[in-house]
């Protein structure tokens, strides 16, 4: 029997991993023909075939461009668009469908946050707390408006197990912490980090805190008013959605509060050469014509996994981690980075010998797709001594039975370079 077919691959709770592959048309894709073996979610996840369909619908059916036209058609659209945002207010539990800005993505999400928030308020001196796990798009858009600034972003020290050392980040917040950007789960190690206590702290101080999400929303619950953070990102492209759509969620109070980031159409209330007054938020921060057919698949993409349930997809993703952690640890010189209390989604490691280029290339050979490189976190490579690891990582359709292909593959490497 081919493992990969591995049609009884149900879990306890009834997710029919089956029928969930079957919404994926990618999955059925034949790579070096064999069946794709796609580990790469954290990079990006696949889209269900109802997501395709809206995108295709939309633009068959119901594209104008929106909050323009009096004709029916334009109605449709914005009608559809301000739908999408009420989704992503009930996903993420938002109070308020004004707190929900979109953006293109996590990254243009926090260099928002980090120009229309931050900026005006940094003095020399100043500092920007972020852990040494951070993805650059957490570290790097702070460093520019701290450098011209005179401020500085400073990083929480992780432990060996890849985790937040919580005393050491605590210690980390001072008078001048005028930030604090964190987070939620590592695109590298898949810790899930201490997010409660966190924004505890940070409120306890009085700081403004950001939580990326990023590599949480598609794996977990969100409830950002009970979570209480200030800011919250993430990216349409990792949850089952189109890319070039993402979303910024900020604290009504705080959006008010900060200007313009981007000036043109739609963010305007009155134009005039002697003066322009500005929209009320979120229309303030969305500039332009948006992806209009990208926000309406995002809306349908978090149905999908409304429909799935958020609850059971942590079980079953928890479950294949868990399974990975166990089968790589068999393989003679493979290191687990990180040794977290709690992981998902994603696990990355290196081989005795050879070199996460050479692991990606010949995985690709068996038809198995993962991330080799520093994925956009080298400060946390630096902290395990390394440039480079390889990394695989999991979605709602993954199998046992691919993770066994994938260990299956590696045992094969190791015996090659050792
Ligand atoms: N933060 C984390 C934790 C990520 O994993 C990523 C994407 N790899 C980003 C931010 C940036 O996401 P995007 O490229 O979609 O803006």
């Amino acid at each position: 029997m081919n493992a990969r077919a591995d049609t009884a691959a149900r879990t306890a709770d009834g997710l029919d991993v089956e029928a969930v592959r079957a919404r994926f048309p990618i999955l059925r894709t034949e790579m070096q023909g064999r069946p794709l073996v796609y580990l790469d979610s954290a990079a990006s996840t696949q889209k269900p075939d109802q997501v395709i369909a809206r995108l295709t619908r939309f633009y068959e059916h119901d594209y104008a461009n929106i909050h323009r036209g009096v004709y029916e058609l334009s109605q449709r659209a914005s009608a559809l668009h301000d739908e999408a945002r009420r989704k992503v207010q009930r996903f993420l539990g938002a109070r308020d469908w004004r707190e929900i800005v979109f953006v293109r993505n996590a990254t243009e999400g926090i260099n928002l946050v980090a120009w229309s928030f931050l900026r005006p308020r940094l003095e020399p001196g100043d500092e920007i707390l972020v852990t040494e796990m951070e993805h650059h798009a957490n570290i790097v858009p702070w460093q520019i408006v701290a450098g011209e600034r005179g401020a500085r972003v400073v990083p929480a020290p992780i432990t060996d197990t890849g985790e937040i050392d919580l005393a050491a980040f605590a210690e980390r917040i001072t008078a001048r912490t005028r930030m604090i950007a964190v987070v939620w789960v590592s695109n590298v190690l898949g810790t899930v980090n201490p997010v409660e206590e966190i924004v505890a702290l940070a409120r306890a101080k009085g700081v403004p805190v950001l939580i990326d999400a990023a590599q949480a929303v598609q794996h977990r619950p969100v409830d950002v008013a009970a979570l209480g953070c200030d800011f919250l990102v993430f990216s349409g492209h990792k949850t089952y959605g189109p890319s070039g759509v993402g979303v910024l969620y900020g604290r009504a109070e705080r959006l008010e509060a900060m200007p313009p980031w981007q000036g043109g159409g739609d963010m305007i209330e009155r134009v005039s050469f002697e003066g322009t007054t500005f929209n009320e938020i979120p229309f303030r921060f969305e500039a332009g014509t948006p992806d209009i057919a990208g926000i309406v698949a995002l809306g349908e993409a978090l149905d999908y996994l409304g429909e799935l349930g958020l609850e059971r997809v942590e079980r079953h993703e928890a479950a294949l981690i868990g399974h990975a952690q166990r089968a790589l640890a068999q393989i003679p010189g493979l290191r687990i980075l990180g040794e977290p209390r709690e992981r998902r989604g994603a696990l990355a490691f290196t081989l005795e010998g050879a070199h996460p280029q050479d692991i990606g290339m010949l995985l690709d050979l068996e038809g198995i797709a993962v991330r080799t490189g520093h994925h956009c976190a080298m400060p946390l490579h630096a902290r395990f001594g390394l440039s480079a690891s390889a990394r695989m990582s999991v979605g709602v359709y993954n199998t046992e039975a691919e993770i066994d292909a994938l260990a299956a593959g590696l045992r094969r490497i190791a015996a090659m370079f050792q």
